[in-house]
């Protein structure tokens, strides 16, 4: 009855959790949640505001698939400083940011074609590669080399069918960050072996004591290069859908077409909330990324105080993707946490075969939550030492 694309792929386990979580909180659960990668924090006024107005006058129809040209515009003058890149408002494409993962993919990903991500790595990136009938390529990096992802690595796994490498940095689940200096000799072996680079960087703003770089300011392969990222995780805007993708012309026109098929266009009033997004400075996001930076520096030593727990400062995003260990699977310690301890975490596994022995905790929570939440983690861990001495 099913396609066998669809049949292929299992749930998300981030939203699928974060589903789950909702259903047995409204059973009455005490349920303290760190699952869903989801800002706290209200969408600034005049963002929400700007989005009201534009309903108010009325655009309430369809805007032009690739987007309106008053975001497009905004979206290259950003970029230019920020990122580096520099590109025509014909070059982007406005979408929801995980939508342009997967249409670029789809656009850019044939039949039996490699594409090679990070293991650990967000959980949709090989579920998109298989919806396109290309093969996920998951390329480890380990907790003990402070989870760098190595460039000669990458090499090792580049066949004559590879086609293209996603990157995500800032990395969810692990918070790292990949140095420019990687980034370049990813960028020259992309040039070496003729290979599409689709970088994530939806967390570019959330990071600490590090610089971002953008793959795609590097001239010479930025024609291989297509950009994602968006307005979800920076600007507390996860509900909004809306994102951008950047990249050659004619990538751009390719992607079109899908959107043209698919969602037709982004709801134009969304649109114009991102615009005031972009148009009120930094002050806004900053005062967000300054608290979890806080919240992230409470939270690390607290986990490392629970015996059998470590877990390195991260860099950027705002997850900390720990090491639990106690002799179990982290979606069986994920289960035994959430009915026995109440307090939700994603476990490392949905993130690669590297992510194991890990589990992922969204410090996008509030302070009061963090402390309780690694207090019921360390009374759980308490609980088993008890157990095994009787
Ligand atoms: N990206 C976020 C997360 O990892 C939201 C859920 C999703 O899209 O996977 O939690």
């Amino acid at each position: 009855m099913f396609s066998k694309r669809i049949r292929n792929v299992q749930p998300s386990a981030t939203v699928q959790l974060a589903n789950k979580v909702k259903r047995l909180k409204k059973q009455g659960l005490d349920i303290i949640s760190f699952t869903l990668g989801e800002p706290d924090f209200p969408t600034p006024k005049h963002i929400v505001d700007a989005a009201k107005d534009a309903l108010d006058n009325g655009m309430t129809h369809y805007a032009q698939s690739n987007g309106m040209p008053e975001l497009r515009e905004a979206i290259s003058d950003h970029i230019k400083p920020k990122n580096g890149i520099h590109a025509d408002p014909e070059d982007i494409m406005i979408m929801p940011t995980k939508f342009a993962l997967y249409a670029a993919i789809q656009t850019l990903i044939s039949k039996g074609e490699q594409v090679i991500f990070q293991n650990p790595g967000w959980v949709s990136y090989g579920p998109m590669v298989t919806m396109a009938n290309g093969t996920p390529v998951p390329v480890k990096m380990s907790y003990e080399d402070g989870w760098n992802w190595n460039p000669e690595d990458i090499r090792s796994h580049v066949t004559p069918r590879t086609r293209a490498i996603i990157l995500n940095t800032p990395s969810n689940p692990t918070g790292s960050v990949i140095p420019e200096e990687t980034l370049r000799a990813i960028g020259d072996l992309a040039e070496e072996k003729d290979l599409i680079i689709i970088s994530d960087e939806v967390y570019e703003n959330l990071v600490y004591d590090v610089e971002h770089f953008s793959i795609g300011s590097i001239d010479k392969i930025k024609d291989r290069v297509v950009t994602v990222s968006g307005f979800s995780k920076s600007y507390a805007m996860t509900g909004w859908r809306v994102g951008w993708m950047v990249g050659k012309k004619e990538i751009m026109r390719m992607v079109n077409k899908l959107q043209q098929h698919s969602i037709t266009c982004l709801p134009p009033f969304i649109q114009m909330g991102a615009v005031a997004a972009l148009k009120c400075g930094n002050q806004c996001i900053l005062d967000m990324r300054d608290e979890f930076q806080q919240r992230r520096d409470l939270l690390i030593p607290l986990l490392n105080e629970i015996p059998g727990v470590s877990c390195e400062v991260p860099q950027g995003a705002f997850y900390a993707f720990f090491k639990m260990d106690l002799g179990f699977k982290s979606m069986d310690l994920a289960e035994m946490l959430l009915y026995k301890s109440h307090v939700a975490l994603t476990p490392g596994s949905a993130f690669g075969s590297a992510g194991d022995e890990f589990m992922r905790m969204s410090y996008a929570s509030s302070r009061e939550n963090l402390i309780e939440g690694v207090k019921r983690i360390g009374d759980f861990v308490k609980s088993l030492e008890k157990g095994k001495e009787l």
